[in-house]
């Protein structure tokens, strides 16, 4: 990502300015000091290992790089290659061979069987909490979301929206074909069954609601995280999702919700740490 880049060359041309900076600092000093016998490579040792000499941003960067050295030596034990952590996007789009083992759940939509027992077992203790939730739309084929995509760009022109504008709206909430998170049947949108009868659907402020914050306050439990988050939207390509949850196991959920990442970043971080 470009602003990856930016950081990347800011680093580098803060870090040789710094030293420069520090090194003028030690040679200041060391005019007025009395040690003149000292060898030029200990003068080096001693410059680089002068933790004052280090400028408010240096600290910073040295900070971010502990705390990130901390965060792969906390990773858990996983591969990016786990079936959970299969990651689908508009520019990583679903392998069409890839053999699905799809369940029909009792309202007839499909989930994958891995993750059956832990999503009613979330639905369940929501229920108990006083939730009744309803699953709007889960496991869904390429075909079907070509469909949901081409309708969606046809109702914006209905509007008056150009081909483009029509399509650059769609694209904010609506993957393109192949690259929709619901083609694995590891993800679901979900409502509690007031909300949806208001008829309001699928829209941000779902999240006035008590019924999604037990939802994301207990979410991780059972191995599910919200998506699609607020503030996240350029790592994701997608706009906030209140209801869309997406089943990724216990551990990766409870490390996802931690460091407050997104599937994308997590995935970088595990190829980076080469799980
Ligand atoms: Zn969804």
């Amino acid at each position: 990502m470009n602003y990856k880049k930016i950081a990347g060359s800011l680093l580098i041309l803060t870090t040789i300015t710094g030293c420069g900076l520090i090194e003028e600092t030690f040679y200041n000093t060391s005019d007025e000091s009395s040690k003149s016998e000292t060898s030029i490579d200990n003068q080096s040792i001693a410059a680089d290992s002068s933790v004052e000499a280090l400028t408010p941003e240096e600290e910073q960067q040295l900070k971010e790089k502990e705390e990130r050295q901390m965060m792969l030596e906390e990773l858990p034990n996983v591969a990016v290659s786990d079936w959970n952590l299969l990651l689908v996007n508009n520019s990583q789009l679903i392998d069409p061979n890839l053999d699905l083992p799809l369940t029909i759940l009792p309202n007839g939509y499909m989930i994958d069987e891995r993750i059956e027992q832990e999503y009613e077992n979330w639905l369940k203790k929501a229920s108990e909490a006083g939730f009744e939730i309803v699953l709007v739309s889960s496991y869904r084929s390429v075909d079907l979301q070509q469909k949901n995509y081409d309708s969606s760009i046809q109702r914006y022109i209905g509007q008056n929206y150009t081909q483009e504008d029509a399509v650059k709206e769609t694209e904010k909430y609506i993957a393109i074909p192949g690259g929709s998170e619901h083609h694995t049947g590891l993800a679901v949108d979900i409502l509690d069954s007031e909300w949806s009868e208001t008829g309001q659907g699928l829209i941000p402020e779902y999240d006035t609601q008590a019924s999604q914050h037990w939802l994301v306050d207990n979410m991780t439990d059972y191995g599910f995280i919200l998506r699609f988050p607020k503030g996240k939207e350029a790592e994701t390509g997608i706009n906030y999702e209140s209801w869309h949850f997406r089943y990724v196991g216990i551990e990766n959920a409870k490390y996802i919700e931690k460091y407050d990442l997104s599937l994308e970043e997590y995935i970088e971080l595990l190829k980076e740490a080469g799980k």
